[in-house]
């Protein structure tokens, strides 16, 4: 039986880790576990999990380990089992998590195959992706568009997703103060996740994510390598 395929994005934000696992999705029909949906979703549908998040999600800072934990094992609980390959978009984004990740799924087990990028982007370009980011409102789309002049992902029609002419909106966490605090946080947890993985043997694949998404995509599609 062939091995499941997990693979890891890190990144800031705005490095390409949700438009990369959805072209991995549509290339290799694995699932996409985006944690940052899950919590806008929460926020969204206004549980008590929504409520509790609301004012992190919106000051850039991280959900609690307890709570982001507790979703991602439902997640898994009922997606794993059915799916060849599964994506992980911005998940682990601290060392407890990715040591929960690792026992949950035991990953050491042999069952997986484990890749895990590192996308490189740097701060600058960080902030003028978010500032000029804007998204389809439709939440079964959530296509990600650029404003940004001459850039490949600009919409056709200003304001109107491509896809389904739904409305494009600025996320809410896509402010100046949020972005510096979210770039603030990823680069406190970056060199510790590293060292977690090290220590684990896992590999790290350090990739240029400044490149246009599309050549990014080529370049992880490689180093996946899986025969479709
Ligand atoms: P993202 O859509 O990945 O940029 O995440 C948006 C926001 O959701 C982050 O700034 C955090 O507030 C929260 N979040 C997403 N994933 C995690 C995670 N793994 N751990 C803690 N907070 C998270």
């Amino acid at each position: 039986m062939s091995k499941k395929q997990l693979v890891v994005f890190m990144g800031p934000p705005g490095a390409g880790k949700g438009s990369l696992s959805k072209l991995c999705v549509k290339k290799f029909a694995w699932q996409q576990l985006s944690t940052g949906d899950l919590c806008r979703k929460h926020i969204k549908e206004q549980t008590d999990i929504g409520r509790e998040i609301d004012f992190c999600i919106k000051s850039g800072k991280l959900v609690s380990d307890t709570l982001i934990v507790e979703m991602v094992r439902q997640w898994l609980k009922e997606v794993l089992p059915a799916c060849t390959g599964v994506i992980l978009d911005g998940f682990p984004r601290t060392i407890d998590q990715a040591r929960f990740l690792k026992e949950f799924i035991h990953i050491d087990s042999g069952q997986y195959g484990l890749k895990i990028f590192k996308l490189r982007v740097s701060d600058q370009e960080v902030i003028t992706r978010l500032q000029d980011r804007y998204i389809c409102c439709n939440k079964n789309c959530q296509t990600v568009y650029s404003c940004r002049d001459g850039s490949s992902l600009a919409p056709r029609f200003k304001g109107t997703c491509d896809r389904c002419q739904g409305k494009l909106v600025q996320r809410k966490d896509d402010t100046c103060s949020s972005i510096d605090h979210r770039l603030k946080t990823y680069h406190a947890f970056e060199q510790g996740l590293i060292g977690f993985y090290d220590a684990c043997g896992y590999e790290v694949t350090s990739v240029n994510g400044e490149k246009p998404i599309d050549a990014v995509f080529k370049d992880i599609e490689q180093m996946i390598g899986v025969n479709t």
